[in-house]
């Protein structure tokens, strides 16, 4: 562990008590969602805590504030305004943790991988002395990054450049929260578990989404950047012949969340975006987990933008951009069981070995609307690929998935979309 204490730059002392966006002096946490404006508009609104009394208005400079702001997770109305950079792996004092600062009871990476190598320990899944370092290890970790967020929340990033690094936002049974101006980036897991049985060939899981909205309602996230910069799991090293993931999604919601607009944001570098619904027996999904996305910027996501079970998910005027070197890339729109997504006027942009009808994958989904799709500038239908080309073991979608959206601002053409979320989606960029 290092000793080296921050101390504040004068420039950003001024800008403690200024409010949330210079430009023009709007308080963006007491701004809330306007009328209409996706999912989260129906039955009452989001506004956060917009009503917060002056005492429940922080402005949080280390993990110290922002855990003392959160209270717990209460619900008492609050907003938590966030300055500069905020890293979750740091202690009480404010002193950064390293993996190896978590490591308990023995576990190493070493060992672990010399532990649970199928060559010698076969296909069970991992359990014993290793195992329970490894977990116990996991568990200091998760003390520090996981951050319980509670009712009438507003996170607003302060200026242009707040950040806030390595922790995972916990939204769990919690009603009216907004994110706001706020870059959330790389929740690095420590402590990855093997899991011998997933996908046949198993696969190494980590444990933390950059936010995980479980039990949510009335959730808008807006103008925020979550991707895994500086951290790539690309970089990982393979293990068991699979890549040692180190992230899990950048944006999950589960657990019968409903009622959440995502709007004007950034998801990139990342392997799976966002997860509506994290399983076919969750039945108590059905009819919750509505969710609307609309002009947010998908670059450089492998797969997951998002994969949905149960949900009614608008998805419009967003952007994708898929690099020329994406050689990992998989699929954008997941249609799981009990699906109904209501896309209309993305726009994809793809190098030539990705094709369109690469954009959807379907497991288990019945249906999906999709209109206005552009591929590389030319228009596609995306359901007539998906349904020529699909493999053996995927069913036809029909486009009737029972229900229209009310609930939304001016959809523009994808080509108008494209080009305004490549200028306004993400942090640092509300106008
Ligand atoms: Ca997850």
């Amino acid at each position: 562990m290092r000793k080296a204490r921050a101390i504040l730059p004068l420039a950003l002392l001024g800008l403690l008590g200024a409010p949330a966006h210079a430009d023009d002096g709007r308080d963006l946490g007491r701004e809330t969602l306007a009328a209409g404006d996706g999912w989260a508009a129906a039955a009452g609104g989001t506004t956060g805590g917009a009503a917060a009394d002056d005492a429940h208005v922080f402005t949080v400079t280390d993990r110290a504030g922002l855990v003392r702001a959160l209270d717990g997770g209460s619900a008492t109305p609050k907003i938590i305004r966030i300055a500069g950079t905020i890293d979750a792996n740091t202690d009480d004092d404010g002193d950064r943790l390293d993996c190896a600062d978590y490591a308990a009871d023995g576990y190493t990476k070493r060992a672990y991988l010399a532990a649970y190598d199928p060559r010698t320990w076969g296909a069970a899944r991992p359990s014993g002395p290793l195992e329970d370092a490894r977990k116990a290890s996991a568990a200091r970790q998760a003390e520090r990054i996981e951050l319980a967020v509670g009712s009438h929340t507003t996170f607003v990033g302060l200026g242009d450049d707040a950040v806030l690094k390595g922790a995972s936002l916990r939204i769990a049974d919690a009603d009216n929260v907004i994110v706001r101006n706020l870059e959330l980036r790389d929740a690095y897991d420590c402590f990855p578990v093997w899991q011998p049985n997933t996908g046949g060939l198993g696969d190494w899981k980590a444990a933390y989404d950059n936010i995980w909205l479980r039990g949510a309602s009335h959730v808008w996230i807006d103008h925020v950047t979550i991707s895994d910069k500086g951290h790539p799991d690309e970089r990982e090293p393979t293990h068991f012949g699979r890549t040692y993931l180190r992230h899990d999604g950048l944006l999950d919601i589960t657990n019968a969340s409903d009622l959440v607009t995502v709007s004007w944001s950034r998801f990139a570098d990342h392997d799976k975006a966002i997860l509506i619904g994290n399983g076919d027996a969750a039945t108590a999904d059905r009819g919750r987990l509505r969710v609307t996305l609309h002009h947010n910027e998908f670059d450089t996501v492998v797969q997951r933008a998002p994969r949905v079970r149960f949900g009614r998910v608008h998805l419009y005027n967003n952007r994708y951009v898929v690099p020329g070197d994406a050689h990992d890339y998989r699929y954008s729109i997941g249609v799981g069981t009990e699906s109904a997504v209501y896309a209309e006027n993305n726009a994809f942009t793809a190098p030539g070995h990705i094709e369109a009808a690469d954009l959807v994958k379907s497991w288990n989904g019945t249906a999906l609307h999709q209109s206005g799709t552009l591929f590389n500038g030319f228009p596609v239908d995306l359901l007539a690929l998906n349904n020529a080309y699909n493999s053996g073991s995927e069913r036809d979608l029909t486009g009737d998935v029972g229900w229209t959206p009310v609930l939304h601002g001016p959809v523009d053409s994808a080509a108008a979309a494209d080009r305004a979320v490549a200028r306004g989606a993400g942090a640092g960029r509300i106008r």
